[in-house]
């Protein structure tokens, strides 16, 4: 193996359907970087060994996907507690690991950055204080919005979740992250809480390609209202296609993947990437092809 090439790649079980190399395959061709990055299915019980010796599997780093984000937090903040950013501590869950320059493994979770991020680009003019955001579900990629608003200034954000339990764990574990106040609601609740949201943010699979709808009325929802869908497949959600017709700013979820990356490829490649329309343009084209294969089926 050439020594001299840096490499990373991301992790899962399974993890055929990333697109993860396409968008770090991109920014390496882009910048004339003579690195690599792949995929690799680890097992849950050969993830330790796995991060904890990245240098033996040939890597400066690695993504980290479903469903092992949790477990490689608890493994990499044992072995370097100081490795592990305040977010991700927070968090519970990282996705993005690299070695310091004495070789020890570090980690942070940039879901937050690539939320935010997108949201701030696609909704310019919106501002934080005094805003009321309604997120629904409360899964790991909850966490990061809810964390992402939180930090952000908004005044309070309501988890409203089919398991009401788990939204209630969230709004509680998360409850130090920023000045907002947390509260937690039935899935139910949903339309009361429309007419007093100024963001909305579906976080879970309902509205998926596979997946049953999401079936919610926007119309209580203020004019000024964004709305946000973290789900990418299809790119144009019923849910961000329902808000479009009433007229309101929508953030589709295809903006946090590209932004998620950005952080990891600086820290392997030593070059802050930008997520240009040639790099969104080129994963779109590659979800369209993925969806006419299986019309055609
Ligand atoms: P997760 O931890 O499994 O959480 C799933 C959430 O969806 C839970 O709140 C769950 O409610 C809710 N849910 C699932 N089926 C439901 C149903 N039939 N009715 C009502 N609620 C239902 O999953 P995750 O990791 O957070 O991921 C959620 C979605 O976000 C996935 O579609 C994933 O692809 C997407 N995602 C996108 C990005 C991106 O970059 N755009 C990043 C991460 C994730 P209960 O608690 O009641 O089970």
């Amino acid at each position: 193996m050439d020594d001299t090439i840096r490499r990373a790649c991301v992790i899962g079980w399974p993890i055929e359907h990333s697109r993860s190399p396409m968008i770090h395959g991109h920014w390496l061709e882009e910048h004339g970087i003579a690195g690599e990055y792949g995929k690799r299915a680890v097992r849950p019980e050969a993830l330790e060994d796995f991060l904890l010796n990245l240098p033996r599997h040939g890597l400066v780093g690695c993504n980290v996907t479903v469903p092992h984000k949790e477990a490689a937090f608890e493994i990499i903040h044992r072995a370097n507690p100081e490795g592990v950013t305040a977010l991700a501590r927070a968090l519970g869950a990282v996705n993005t690991v690299w070695l310091d320059e004495r070789g020890r493994v570090c980690a942070d979770n940039t879901d937050v950055h690539g939320f935010m991020a997108n949201f701030m680009e696609r909704a310019p003019d919106w501002t934080a204080p005094g805003r009321h955001v309604v997120i629904i579900g409360a899964g790991g990629a909850a966490r990061a919005v809810v964390a992402g608003f939180a930090r952000e200034g908004v005044a309070r954000v309501t988890i409203a979740n089919r398991t009401l339990e788990k939204a209630e764990r969230m709004a509680e574990e998360l409850a130090g992250i920023g000045e907002a106040a947390l509260a937690a609601a039935p899935l139910s609740d949903l339309p009361a809480l429309l007419p007093q949201a100024d963001v909305l943010v579906n976080t879970t699979s309902l509205g998926m390609t596979g997946q049953p709808p999401l079936e919610v009325d926007l119309s209580p929802l203020p004019e000024h209202a964004v709305v946000a869908d973290i789900v990418y497949t299809p790119l144009k959600t019923a849910l961000l296609a329902q808000a479009e017709q009433r007229g309101l700013a929508t953030v589709d979820g295809l903006g946090m993947l590209l932004h998620q990356a950005v952080p990891g490829f600086e820290k392997w490649f030593g070059l802050r990437p930008e997520v240009t329309r040639e790099l969104r343009a080129l994963v779109e084209a590659d979800i369209l092809k993925e969806r006419a294969g299986r019309d055609g089926e």
